[in-house]
């Protein structure tokens, strides 16, 4: 016993100190020897394993490096999901499978603007996605500067006629990115209130919290009922310049020019990967994140880094000797980024399933630390969270809120009543590399990227092994979250 143990110990620093101390204690006495290190748990095991294995990190570099950006609806999609297919068959799964998902396919094009009046410079913008394009040349108008969605809501109709229309609502640092809610409104439904007031076109401060040159793309909605403008994120620092100008001049003119058009639908698939319990085989702890990204950056944090936790993370259940008492699944989901589309998906097709999973959860939020764990269970106080914080403990995760959504895409699963669980990261830079072409694999920790499969291995052994009785749920919450802030992009 003590020899395979000590075999299979890590090779960091630590380990060898202990190797060196139990083979003395071996000698001296075998009795003592034993006593150490047979009272490791599984938990336990699973965090020194996690703590000094690479595979996560290997798996990011590989899908950042050999497919890079995965818009849904592109060649790379499709290259996306065989890359997907592929990784989790060599993982061990009792079965591996695809499911097909109707896309919106987009093409970005060129994304050019200058100020034209009074200063005449370039500035720099991404067009948000699935925005229509400007007739060639672009669109040259006056700006209109508000402060925020709701102010474009208030302004009348006479101010903005004929302006393209400037969303400037800055974007605070949060930990829990809290603050993302409060702007990203202005990107999503800001184009269809400022074309009901006669605007042309609509820029906004990008939503980040950094002061690169970059700007920050990411989906925009429009309403079917009205004109369609286009519409683009300006970088902050040309965002600054632009209020500037407007403040010191009053008038600005402007112009912007999008190649951006809409292509026929495509299909794409959420890949999905089955690894059966002993005692329930037909339950199942379902853990996610989705395989699709930005074209601009390699989609390293968003959600690179969330598909190589969570499969790192089975596979280190499925690498033990026996088998959790029920499944895990592992579901990489097509298309989050443009609306849940591979998360509807998922629950219409399971939907006579749902009743199944025990609890849900996904790792979309990059690639930083996690602190905090929130659920949402029938009790705040159930058996399974105590023990849950008792066993992430030594990982510093601390007990966070009874509301937890699970993650964008688990939240539709939420909706219909399904348990979940947020391993929340800290998030304090996620939002200055979110959609732009700064999200790559440099911006990842390895260390952190190793804490997160750590967590994640503890949760998926705790839960899958649980006797407590997780339904029914709360529902309050993230129904008004979808209702304002998930629905389906129009194409
Ligand atoms: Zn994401």
């Amino acid at each position: 016993m003590i020899t395979v143990s000590v075999i299979n110990a890590p090779l960091k620093e630590v380990y060898v100190l202990r190797h060196i101390i139990l083979s003395f204690a071996f000698v001296a006495s075998i009795v003592n020897a034993n006593d150490t290190v047979e009272k490791k748990t599984i938990n336990e095991q699973l965090i020194e394993t996690a703590l000094t294995s690479r595979h996560a990190l290997d798996i990011l570099t590989d899908l950042t490096t050999n497919i890079g950006p995965r818009l849904p609806g592109t060649e790379a999609d499709l290259r996306t999901v065989a890359w997907a297919e592929n990784l989790l068959t060599s993982q061990g799964f009792d079965r591996v499978y695809k499911q097909p998902v109707r896309v919106p396919a987009w093409k970005r094009g060129i994304a050019n603007a200058s100020i034209v009046s009074p200063a005449p410079q370039a500035l720099i913008i991404s067009a948000l996605g699935h925005s229509v394009g400007t007739p060639e040349g672009g669109i040259t108008a006056p700006v209109v500067r508000v402060s925020s969605l709701a102010a474009l809501s208030e302004i009348s109709a006479r101010a903005v006629k004929g302006h393209i229309v400037f969303i400037d609502h800055k974007m605070e640092r949060h930990r829990a990115g809290k603050y993302y809610r409060e702007v990203v409104g202005g990107r999503s439904n800001g184009a269809s209130i400022a074309a009901t007031k006669g605007a042309v076109g609509l820029l906004i401060r990008s939503i980040g919290t950094d002061s690169d040159r970059f700007a920050h793309t990411g989906m925009m909605l429009y309403d079917v009922k009205k004109p369609r403008i286009p519409s683009a994120a300006l970088s902050a620092p040309d965002a600054d310049q632009l209020t500037r100008l407007l403040t010191q001049h009053g008038k600005v003119t402007l112009n912007f020019e999008l190649g951006s058009e809409h292509l026929e639908s495509a299909i794409s698939y959420n890949v999905i990967a089955e690894y059966d319990g002993a005692k329930f085989p037909e339950q199942y702890v379902l853990v996610g994140a989705h395989h699709d990204s930005w074209d601009e950056g390699t989609g390293a944090l968003d959600d690179g880094a969330g598909i190589a936790i969570v499969t790192a993370a089975a596979k280190q259940i499925i690498d033990l000797p026996d088998r959790p008492k029920r499944g895990v699944r592992v579901v990489l989901y097509a298309a989050e980024e443009l609306g849940l589309v591979g998360a509807k998906a998922y629950a219409r097709e399971n939907a006579d399933d749902l009743h199944n999973i025990y609890l849900a959860s996904e790792s979309d939020f990059g690639a930083g630390e996690i602190w905090k764990l929130d659920t949402r269970f029938s009790d705040a106080l159930s058996a399974l969270s105590k023990k849950l914080l008792k066993e992430l403990a030594p990982l510093n995760i601390e007990a966070g809120h009874n509301k937890a959504t699970g993650g964008p895409d688990t939240s539709v699963l939420v909706n219909k009543g399904v348990p979940a669980l947020t391993l929340l990261q800290d998030g304090t830079d996620y939002f200055d590399f979110h959609h732009t072409p700064n999200d790559t694999l440099d911006k990842v920790s390895p260390e952190a990227l190793k804490q997160n499969v750590a967590a994640w291995s503890v949760m998926l052994w705790t839960t899958t092994n649980s006797d407590a009785e997780l339904r029914p749920i709360s529902l309050k919450k993230t129904q008004r979250v979808e209702a304002k802030e998930l629905s389906t992009p129009q194409q």
